[in-house]
């Protein structure tokens, strides 16, 4: 497979420190700040983020997980109504700014069902999405606030998101 570096390491590290500032200027600072990231590149990003934040405010927001496997809607063999179980935010989201993190945006299938797992879970504040790619190709009304690259695709196309042995990020490739 022919394969395109789109981001090496320097480049997903500025592109995770950009966005580290973006959610602070919209939030105006880290209060009432969690992450929540998706299982499991984006909980690996959604750390990493949590350390960007703290090295500029000096306070770390906290960091949930959820695992959407078993509620996306398209999954076959499983009935739609699972109990919860696939969260593991062990603090309260009620009235705080979540920022959901995933490594990879395609059809938005994925963020519609993490929304869900979210709200089962309490009802925050407000809940913004950030991205390390987005690769088009949406099939619902999603869209990220905070995007690392924009990285236009053919469905056949797969975006390589690596991390190292102890989960940081190391580079993004665009295989054909
Ligand atoms: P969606 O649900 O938006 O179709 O797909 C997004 C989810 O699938 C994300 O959790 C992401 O990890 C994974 N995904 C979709 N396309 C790609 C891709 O090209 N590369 C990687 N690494 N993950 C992808
Ligand atoms: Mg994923």
């Amino acid at each position: 497979a022919e394969k395109t570096v789109i981001l090496d390491g320097a480049g997903v590290r500025r592109a995770l420190t950009r966005i580290a500032h973006e959610i602070l200027e919209r939030n105006k600072g880290v209060a009432d700040l969690v992450l929540v990231g998706i299982r499991t590149g984006g909980v690996h990003l959604a750390r990493e983020l949590s350390l960007r934040l703290e090295e500029i405010e000096g306070e770390r927001p906290p960091v949930g997980e959820v695992d959407i496997t078993l509620y996306r809607d398209d999954f076959k063999g499983h009935t739609p109504h699972l109990p919860v179980g696939k969260t593991d935010i062990p603090f309260a989201i009620e009235g705080k700014k979540v920022v959901l993190v995933d490594d990879v945006l395609f059809t938005g299938r994925t963020i519609r069902a993490a929304l869900d797992a979210l709200m089962d879970h309490g009802r925050p504040d407000c809940i913004q999405l950030a991205v390390l790619v987005d690769r088009g190709h949406r099939e619902l009304p999603i869209r990220a606030d905070f995007v690392g690259r924009n990285v236009p695709t053919s469905r056949k196309e797969n975006i390589l998101v690596t991390f190292d042995g102890d989960n940081r990020p190391l580079e993004v490739v665009l295989e054909k």
